[in-house]
């Protein structure tokens, strides 16, 4: 599989399917707290990057598999386009979410920076979706900066703008999603000036998020529970934190996927790239894993000549 990964339990959506529909690492931002590195290509360019058709091709064959299969039972909660950076970049995004209901009934979810919402044609290709999960992370110029380094021409108000016009016209659900790092955007102040955004904005749901996988800068530190509740309540409904998907049951193919990760790294130390490439599954879906045995403290991150690698403890 190139373009689909997973299932993956994902904090929000249950268990997903998930679709890659830009090559690695392709964003209108690069930010601070990203669990994919650095971005390589920022552009605000759209096009098809990947092609409608062979993505659509493989979804039908990963589906076909799973309903032929003895796993048939797993039942996937989403289908989530996402993946490798800002799924709005791919200009095709309207009709690959119109292929995918035509295939199957599972849920569309569309993970994004909400950068491009701003674009009346990003707008329309996102009305046949379920849901959408745009991120908001800051409300002011200097903190969107600092934290979501974005490409200059993009401004803060024009996104917001973007998400306020989107809700007008959007018939499904959005949960807004800020991202929280420890001495950047978890201010009095900040915490404020997005709370007006939101207020414009009416999201659905208002999910705070903080870093659970190593970020691209090591300074992207998480908020504590307390923070994070102490946002929360600064913000008030709808507002939640969101749950660890640790504390759900992993279904068996999963639990297999764990295990070879560990396998692996007895072996010898290994990069997301090698887990990836070994075990012959998508960055992200390992990424995943490697948080989870993180906090179960079975493995380790350490740096070796500017590369990341896992360790077994
Ligand atoms: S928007 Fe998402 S993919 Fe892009 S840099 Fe930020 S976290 Fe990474």
């Amino acid at each position: 599989m190139r373009y689909i990964f997973g299932p993956v339990p994902s904090r929000r959506l249950g268990i997903s399917l998930g679709v890659d529909l830009v090559p690695y690492k392709t964003c209108t931002f690069n930010c601070i707290y990203c669990q994919l590195e650095r971005t390589t290509n920022q552009t605000l360019k759209r096009k098809e990057y990947i092609k409608a058709k062979d993505i659509l091709k493989e979804l039908k064959k990963e589906l076909a598999s799973w309903q032929t299969g003895k796993l048939a039972k797993q039942k996937f909660n989403y289908i989530t386009l996402s993946g490798s950076g800002e799924p709005t970049l791919n200009a095709k995004i309207g009709e690959i979410i119109s292929g995918i209901k035509k295939m199957t009934s599972i849920p569309v979810a569309v993970l994004t920076n909400g950068s491009l919402l701003y674009r009346r044609a990003v707008r329309d290709s996102l009305k046949k979706a379920d849901l959408v999960i745009p991120s908001l992370d800051a409300a002011t110029a200097k903190t969107f900066k600092k934290i979501n380094r974005p490409i200059k021409t993009l401004k803060v108000e024009k996104i917001i703008k973007g998400l306020v016009d989107f809700k007008k016209e959007y018939q499904g659900k959005i949960w807004l999603e800020v991202m929280l790092i420890k001495r950047v955007n978890d201010k009095k102040e900040e915490i404020e000036k997005l709370k007006k955004a939101i207020a414009e904005i009416k999201p659905d749901r208002v999910q705070l998020n903080t870093v659970a996988r190593p970020p691209c800068e090591k300074f992207a530190r998480a908020l504590s529970n307390r923070g994070l509740e102490r946002i929360k309540n600064l913000l008030g409904p709808p507002t939640e934190v969101i749950i660890d998907f640790e504390r759900r049951a992993l279904p068996e193919k999963m639990k297999d996927l764990k295990k070879g990760i560990i396998t692996m790294l007895k072996r010898r130390p290994a990069t997301v790239k090698d887990l990836a490439d070994g075990l012959g599954v998508h960055r992200n879906e390992v990424l995943k894993y490697l948080a989870l045995l993180e906090k179960e403290k079975e493995i380790r991150l350490l740096s070796y000549k500017g590369k990341r690698y896992y360790q077994v403890k």
